[in-house]
């Protein structure tokens, strides 16, 4: 997938409204509804030589709406999903904190994307972030990536907000991933 002597790149996803429908504090299977297109496009993004990573903010869990072993459960269900598309995620980070609790890895902090680059051996700058808000491009641009933001989930929204600034937008997960090299 990445040769030794090349640079390892990657894909940073945000995960709700970009890989699953954003219902709002999703932490039930019953809510965890994945896009049809979720696995093909990270199936090709697999064999287009990206390391695959989620990064997402999951303040539910501080809030006490659901648990990080609801979330895990959740993340295996996703698992199992994309896995028969050759896909398979290297690490998922989770932030459950609350916007004003103090810490320093809830987005648009970049902290869990250059821990990764770290442990990872990853080339931020020709890695990619893809979200759905501007705290997931804020993110990107942060730690350094190409920022790209879809139009699913809050996406036309983020879209048509002034100020916003991000290096590619396509209307999915799919288009990115065919559009992409
Ligand atoms: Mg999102």
């Amino acid at each position: 997938m990445n040769t030794a002597c090349g640079k390892r790149r990657a894909v940073f996803l945000d995960r709700d409204g970009v890989l699953n429908e954003d219902l709002g504090y999703v932490g039930q299977p019953e809510r965890f509804r994945i896009y049809p297109f979720t696995g093909e496009a990270l199936g090709l993004l697999v064999r287009k030589g990206f390391l695959l990573f989620i990064v997402t903010n999951q303040s539910g869990i501080e809030r006490g709406y659901f648990t990080l072993e609801d979330t895990h459960r959740l993340h295996a269900l996703l698992a199992e999903a994309v896995r028969p598309h050759g896909a398979e995620f290297e690490e998922i980070f989770i932030a459950p904190y609350k916007e004003d609790t103090p810490n320093d890895v809830r987005k648009p902090s970049p902290k869990f994307v250059l821990d990764a680059a770290k442990r990872h051996g990853i080339d931020l700058a020709i890695s990619y972030v893809m979200g759905d808000r501007t705290t997931d491009l804020e993110m990107g641009r942060r730690a350094g990536c190409r920022t790209v933001l879809l139009r699913t989930g809050a996406g036309g929204e983020t879209e048509k907000a002034s100020g916003v600034r991000f290096d590619f937008v396509f209307d999915d997960l799919l288009e990115a991933a065919r559009m992409l090299v």
